[in-house]
């Protein structure tokens, strides 16, 4: 079968592989709709967090069509159209049954799976493990559309203001307004923020940010980040989500949080980066600024919740989607648009048939 991936670090392309084979457990899916993520940009470009990687096909958020199924497998059927979360974990390793630590079921990020520990969604097939648990069905009510941006974006944005614990009333900065960072606007007004200030500058995101329920939107291209939130908010935001940047961006979130507060991440850092915090920004260790990170649980409670805050006009996901392809080949031009980023562009999403 063909498959859009990595030739190695740096080389996008087409690949040839074999047609995955399910375990007992698992279930091979034909996409149906799939969207490319600025992680498999990152993947593709440096290796994610392994720089040899190599032969890969990329993409983890797709809804498709059941095709085949092992014979443990007892809930999905064959002909099921199922939304894929991008994390799907192995639901019999411990590590998930730790609520701290449901993404990494058998060690760090080993939830992960795609992208990471076998091929993708951009495939003619791909394979999910343990159907069962990871894979929902498309609810009356929520356009594919709408589910396909829940699987990773809405997921992460919303897990990204999960882990701030916001408050009512607290003043939530999120830094980037890319589509993670829009859902965790999203996540932080249905979470009851007060004032939220996004950051960011490309217009089609700004316009999109104040849907979603930003009152102010600030640029990191001018001047000092965190002395603009200081001098809105007096003394500083309670909860500050990171969604884009780079490693200095987490000291600039550092610094304006105010003392006691929270930052949440849920950025990728390259493993060529160093991530460090200057004491001041820190408080001199005094400050009980909490930093916290996490890639997104999988499975499928978490997606049928989730798309119930869709179904129930909570959130609307689709309004994420930019740009259409339609077949199966437009995988690559919807990838090339994604790494280039174009003014416009906030997702991509292909229509594979
Ligand atoms: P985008 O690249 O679309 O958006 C990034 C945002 O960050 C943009 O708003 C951009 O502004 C802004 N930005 C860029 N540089 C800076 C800077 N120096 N300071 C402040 N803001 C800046 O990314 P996505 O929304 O697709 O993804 C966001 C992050 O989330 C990525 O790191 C991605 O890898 C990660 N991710 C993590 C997951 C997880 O589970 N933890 C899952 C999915 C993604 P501008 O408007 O100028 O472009
Ligand atoms: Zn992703």
């Amino acid at each position: 079968m063909k498959g859009f991936g990595m030739l190695s670090v740096g080389s996008p392309g087409w690949l040839e592989k074999d047609r995955p084979v399910p375990g007992p457990q698992d279930a091979v899916i034909r996409p149906k709709i799939i969207s490319p993520c600025t992680s498999d940009i990152h993947t593709m470009m440096n290796g994610g967090e392994d720089p040899n990687a190599k032969n890969l096909i990329l993409g983890h958020e797709a809804v498709g069509e059941v095709v085949e199924i092992g014979n443990m497998v007892k809930k999905i059927k064959v002909g099921d159209f199922v939304v894929v979360p991008s994390v799907t974990p192995d639901w019999t390793e411990l590590g998930v049954q730790d609520a701290r630590c449901a993404a990494h079921d058998s060690g760090m990020t080993e939830s992960f799976k795609f992208l990471r520990r076998k091929d993708g969604v951009m495939g003619e097939f791909f394979h999910v493990n343990h159907a069962d648990a990871n894979l929902a069905l498309l609810p009356d009510g929520v356009s594919p559309e709408a589910a396909l941006m829940a699987v990773d974006m809405m997921t992460t944005g919303f897990y990204a203001a999960e882990m701030a614990e916001i408050s009512s009333g607290d003043t939530v900065v999120v830094i980037g307004i890319g589509p993670v960072g829009l859902m965790a606007v999203a996540g932080a007004a249905v979470s009851r923020a007060g004032r939220i200030i996004g950051v960011g500058t490309r217009p089609v995101c700004i316009k999109l940010a104040k849907e979603y329920g930003a009152n102010d939107i600030l640029s990191y291209k001018e001047g000092d980040l965190a002395r603009q939130v200081l001098e809105m908010t007096g003394s500083g935001a309670d909860r500050v989500i990171l969604a884009g940047g780079d490693m200095d961006t987490l000291r600039t979130a550092a610094e304006m949080t105010k003392a006691g507060g929270i930052i949440s991440s849920v950025a990728f850092f390259n493993i060529s980066e160093t991530l460090s915090m200057p004491a001041a920004a820190w408080g001199f260790g005094l400050s009980g600024k909490d930093i916290r990170c996490g890639l997104c649980p999988g499975g499928a409670l978490r997606l049928k919740k989730l798309m119930e805050l869709i179904k129930y006009g909570r959130v609307d996901t689709a309004k994420l989607i930019t740009h259409k392809f339609y077949g199966f080949d437009k995988i690559e031009d919807a990838f090339n648009l994604m790494a280039e980023k174009t003014p416009d562009l906030i997702k991509p999403i292909v229509y594979t048939d």
